[in-house]
């Protein structure tokens, strides 16, 4: 051991062999398990928190963009981001009657732990939890797959082929692929308990005017509460807390700020309140951070959660039904909405999101969505607008120009102009399926991934109801 650095030789088992293996067990990393199992390839997902999720469990935001309808109501995204979807729905969420309503799917992060656990053990994958890749194995320019750090300290998984679902790139940057990195605005979410959903979704009624209308998603008040009404969740959008009164007299008064030590935006409050269990998620607050710096992750988790108490506090003063509220969680992990990704050879660029792009590889398909300041308010944010088409996500953005055998498998981590354009919840499953059938008919064909005949890729597409026909 030097000053500054430790060599390290020791043998390190052979824990585990598959075809595919995933890295990573959030939403994408979900989707590309059971797709790459669906397609016949023995597959091990491999998981460093102790359950799957990632953003969506143990980043407490748990809520999915409904970018699968059209505008005008056509079901355009199938395959799994629906299936899944509709899973949650069934087991942590509204229940089916979600597929009526435009806006969020809104679900209880323990319960969706629960289900996509069941999901992916149904379909046959093996899930490694409590298990941190901590290098990737490359010899000959071909990843053979990776270390981790678990139970046992250092054991390794043989496989053909590796899906870096971690959202970070953590594999990729392991592996040597060249890599970028974007450090975007990040929230520390939490959900308080105990709360009388009625009594606040009353106040609206109450106070018409209140609620903002087209404020980052499409709809008014009366979508909101129809859909209320019907299935027991109540969105309220975020940067809508900019106008609203609660809100705005408590920072003219001084019982609350906009800002609250260096994290901006604390008054835009997005919230996902769920009747039944009298639970109310709040997304709120934007701060900068060096995603790969371990020091500065610690300490704003621990910040994250000061505020979660502050914010807790002044709502349970100020917000009709909240009078008898607590703290029930707070995020496992920090909601990170970028941080490192693979330069590839081909770019997505951010104009194929919002118009129908057509490539000839083709690996899924995104709801066309642009964005549009609809609200004349105070502090208005933009409105994301479905579109009536789609637009189609191309295996080679997914594809590192090294080491072959790599693929990866989450939206924010993929080759594009801007890693934010297909990072929401549907579109990392529309990549994570991808990516799922492209390794695995990579690996049962032995051949390199964008080498593989596209016509046998499509094939599985098909079978897995991405593509219709
Ligand atoms: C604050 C915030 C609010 C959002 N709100 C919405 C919303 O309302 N609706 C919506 O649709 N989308 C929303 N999004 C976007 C969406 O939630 C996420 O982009 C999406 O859930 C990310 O899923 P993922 O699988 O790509 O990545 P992640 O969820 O980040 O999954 C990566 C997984 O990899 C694991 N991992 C990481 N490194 C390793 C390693 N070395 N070894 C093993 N495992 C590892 C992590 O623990 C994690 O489980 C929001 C995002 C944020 C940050």
């Amino acid at each position: 051991m030097s000053e500054n650095s430790v060599k390290l030789t020791k043998n390190i088992p052979v824990a585990h062999t598959c075809d595919v293996l995933v890295v990573g067990g959030g939403l994408g990393g979900v989707a590309a398990a059971i797709a790459s199992a669906r397609a016949g390839a023995k597959t091990i997902l491999m998981e460093r928190n102790t359950f799957l999720g990632g953003v969506a469990t143990a980043g407490h935001c748990c809520s999915v963009f409904n970018c699968m309808f059209s505008h005008d109501h056509e079901l355009l995204v199938k395959g799994l981001p629906f299936e899944i979807t509709q899973y949650l729905a069934e087991h942590a969420g509204p229940g089916v009657t979600w597929q009526k309503h435009r806006g969020h799917v809104i679900y209880d992060v323990e319960l969706g732990k629960l289900a996509l656990m069941d999901m992916v053990t149904e379909s046959g994958v093996k899930v490694l939890l409590g298990a941190a890749c901590a290098d990737a194995i490359v010899e000959d320019g071909e990843i053979r797959g990776v270390v981790f750090v678990g139970r046992n300290g250092l054991e390794a998984v043989s496989a053909k082929r590796v899906i870096d679902a971690t959202g970070d790139s953590d594999v990729a940057a392991l592996a040597g692929s060249t890599i970028k990195t974007m450090h975007g605005k990040s929230t520390y979410c939490f959900r308080v308990g105990n709360v009388d959903v009625d009594r606040f979704i009353q106040y609206f009624i109450d106070h018409p005017g209140e609620y903002p209308d087209y404020m980052d998603i499409e709809w008014t008040f009366d979508d909101a509460l129809a859909q209320y009404r019907e299935n027991g969740t109540f969105l309220f959008p975020h940067g809508g807390g900019h106008q609203l009164s609660l809100v705005k007299q408590a920072c003219a008064d001084g019982r609350f700020s906009e800002v609250w030590e260096d994290i901006v935006a604390m008054d835009a409050m997005q919230m996902h309140a769920i009747r039944k269990n009298g639970t109310v998620h709040f997304i709120t607050g934007f701060f900068t951070l060096d995603t790969l710096n371990s020091d500065e992750m610690s300490m704003r988790i621990q910040q994250g959660k000061r505020m979660a108490v502050h914010v807790t506090n002044f709502l349970r003063d100020t917000f009709p039904g909240f009078e008898n509220c607590y703290l029930c969680s707070a995020g496992e992990d920090l909601g990170i909405r970028t941080s490192r990704y693979i330069e590839g050879e081909y770019v997505y660029e951010s104009k194929m999101r919002k118009s129908a792009y057509r490539f000839p590889d083709s690996v899924g398909r995104a709801l066309i969505v642009t964005s549009k300041t609809l609200n004349a308010g105070e502090g208005a944010w933009g409105c994301q607008l479905l579109g009536d088409d789609y637009t189609e996500v191309p295996l080679r953005a997914l594809l590192p120009t090294q080491p072959a055998g790599l693929i990866m498998g989450a939206g924010r981590s993929i080759s594009a102009q801007n890693p934010g354009v297909l990072r929401v919840m549907v579109n990392t499953m529309v990549i994570g399926q991808g990516a799922g059938i492209a390794a695995a008919v990579s690996a049962l064909e032995n051949t390199a991934i964008g080498e593989t005949d596209y016509a046998k890729i499509r094939e599985e597409l098909v079978r897995q109801n991405v593509y219709p026909d």
